[in-house]
Parts: C-alpha cells; sequence; structure tokens
C-alpha cells in the first residue's frame, strides 16, 4: 500500500487550515497543495517536515489540486529549494506561472462584471479591498506538467489517478490513490465548497458555468469505483462520501427554488436578487453571495427557467 501522510499548514482565511497530503511510493515523495504563501504557512512547513525526518528538499513532485491561495501559494517557494516538478491542470495555469498579472486581470474583470449585475459602487470598493487581501498570498514559478482531463500519473510502480473535478475552481482535480480519494475543495465534510464564480480564460469569451459544473462533477463522483476513504483538503478524513454528496446536491436543488421564488416578475439584477436572499452580509462574505447566487442563476439559465436581458449596459435577469 502507498503511505499517504497529513499535516495541517495554518491559513488566514476563515475556513482554518489546510490539509497537505505526502504521497510516499518507495523513495519518491509527491507533495499535494502546499499552503498559502505567509511566514506562518511556511514556518508550519518546515516543522511538519522536520517532524516526518524530512526536509523540503527531499519532495520530487508537487500536485496542485486547483488555483486557491492556500493550495496553491508555496509551490514556487518549495520548487526553488527542493527542484519539484510541479504538476496541475491546465486551466489553473495563469495563476500559477503569472500570479500578479492574473491577479490584476481577475480583479479589472470583477470590477467590470459586478458593475454590469448592478452592485453599486461602495460595495465594489468593499470586496476590492477583500482582493487586495490575497495579492501577496501566492507566487509565480514555472509549470512542469498539465493535464487535460483524467489522467494516469505514474511513481514508480505506483498509480496516481488525476480526476478532473471542476465546479468549486474550473481547474480542479481529485487523487485516486489505491482506496483513498484525495479531495481538495471538491468534497469537504462539514463545509459546503463554493463553486466560485471564475472569469474566461484571457483565450475564451464565455464565462465558465461553475455550479453546472459542479453538480455534474459531484454526479461524476458517486460512479468512481473503489474509495474507502476521502482526504479532504480541509477538516478530517470521512468514509461516508456518497451521503455527504447526494446531500450536497439536494442542499443545491432546495437553494436553486429559493433564488427563482426570490425572483419577482419585474427583471432585476444578480445584486438585486441576491439581497433578497442576503440581506445582511458582513462585507468579506459578499463575493461569495453574490457568485453563489450567480451559480443558481446558471442552473436556472441552463434549465431555461430565466433569461437575460441587456439594458443601458446593466444585465437583468426575467422569469421565463
Ligand atoms: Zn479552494
Amino acid at each position: 500500500m502507498v503511505d499517504i501522510l497529513s499535516f495541517k499548514v495554518p491559513t488566514p482565511y476563515p475556513v482554518g487550515p489546510v490539509n497537505l497530503y505526502l504521497i510516499r511510493a518507495g523513495d519518491v515523495n509527491v507533495l499535494v497543495d502546499t499552503g498559502p504563501n505567509t511566514p506562518e504557512a511556511r514556518q508550519s512547513l518546515e516543522k511538519n517536515f522536520q517532524n516526518l525526518g524530512l526536509s523540503i528538499e527531499d519532495m520530487q513532485f508537487i500536485i496542485v489540486t486547483h488555483a486557491h491561495q492556500d493550495h496553491m501559494g508555496l509551490a514556487g517557494w518549495i520548487k526553488e529549494q527542493s527542484g519539484a516538478r510541479i504538476c496541475t491542470h491546465v486551466r489553473n495555469m495563469y495563476w500559477l506561472t503569472d500570479y500578479k498579472g492574473e491577479w490584476e486581470r481577475q480583479r479589472n474583470y470583477f470590477f467590470n462584471f459586478w458593475k454590469k449585475n448592478g452592485v453599486p459602487d461602495e460595495i465594489i470598493q468593499k470586496m476590492n479591498i477583500y482582493w487586495n487581501f490575497f495579492k501577496e498570498h501566492s507566487i509565480s514559478t514555472s509549470v512542469d506538467c498539465y493535464v487535460e482531463k483524467d489522467s494516469l500519473f505514474m511513481v514508480g510502480t505506483k498509480e496516481i489517478e488525476i480526476i478532473y473535478t471542476p465546479g468549486h475552481a474550473t481547474g480542479h482535480i481529485s487523487l485516486k490513490v489505491e482506496d483513498r480519494f484525495i479531495s481538495g475543495d471538491h468534497l469537504l465534510l462539514d463545509i459546503t465548497s463554493n463553486p466560485v464564480i471564475e472569469p474566461p480564460l484571457p483565450e475564451e469569451s464565455e464565462r465558465p458555468m461553475s455550479l453546472p459544473m459542479y453538480i455534474e462533477s459531484l454526479e461524476r463522483t458517486l460512479e468512481i469505483k473503489g474509495i474507502e476513504e476521502v482526504y479532504p483538503g480541509h477538516g478530517e478524513p470521512f468514509i461516508n462520501y456518497k451521503k455527504v454528496i447526494t446531500t450536497r446536491i439536494k442542499h443545491y436543488m432546495n437553494r436553486k427554488k429559493t433564488v427563482y421564488k426570490a425572483m419577482k416578475s419585474k427583471p432585476m439584477t444578480l445584486y438585486e436578487i441576491c439581497k433578497s436572499i442576503f440581506p445582511d452580509l458582513p462585507d468579506n462574505q459578499r463575493f461569495l453571495a453574490l457568485s453563489e447566487t450567480q451559480g443558481h442563476l446558471d442552473l436556472l439559465l441552463v434549465e431555461g427557467k430565466v433569461s437575460i436581458e441587456e439594458k443601458d449596459g446593466i444585465m437583468y435577469y426575467v422569469k421565463q
């Protein structure tokens, strides 16, 4: 059996610490995810390795499950010391190889996106403060191998199955190692993964629909055979993952109904719909609430239950 060790690294986010996994097959070490680029996370990583009788230089591979700062932030720092080869999904390329550029591109995209969706200027400014908070939490690095779809990653004679599970992030991958499933943020036990909206890649024109993608990935995960235990990106490992998945899908179906009910007969903007569902929100939760509402509108758009009308540069959703 392949050894999988795990340890926690602190993050400055409400989600709490992130779990890193070290897959050891013979003398090959594969680190899954890295923690954010903060002094606390760097110290914790060094200490965790020491406790295992290892050092950062002993890493040969880093697999990044998705391009969120708590999962990718230290990839470049670890690579500098160890020469480890970095592997991830191709949709994470810009965040990993041009972090500041992508940070800025997305900030500009969202500025226009929120404006078009009826969000008042003062709220956009407040969300920008939160965006700034992430600015130093990762660094640019080079990536050695990209996957596009489900792939096999060989470590000596051992197989790591890379499974494309987009939704929480559109470049999200999960790993199946024998009977264990390293799920990143695709499957968490106590927290509902937020399928955060993302801009299209620079070479794309349409925004990917994160929530419809996520529900499809959840349904696909139910079909995977031979999973005994799930090792998540946050929280403790769990075995009742099928129940977790069906509960999640039910939750989203109920929320979708709530969003539909919140819509009046007149055209409404994303902001107006979000506000009627979440009237009082702390500033640091606005992005997630708008993102979630957009996700449900995307589901309703796919089902043909709502349509979009544009007037004076503002998008309005209309019930069909
Ligand atoms: Zn994440």
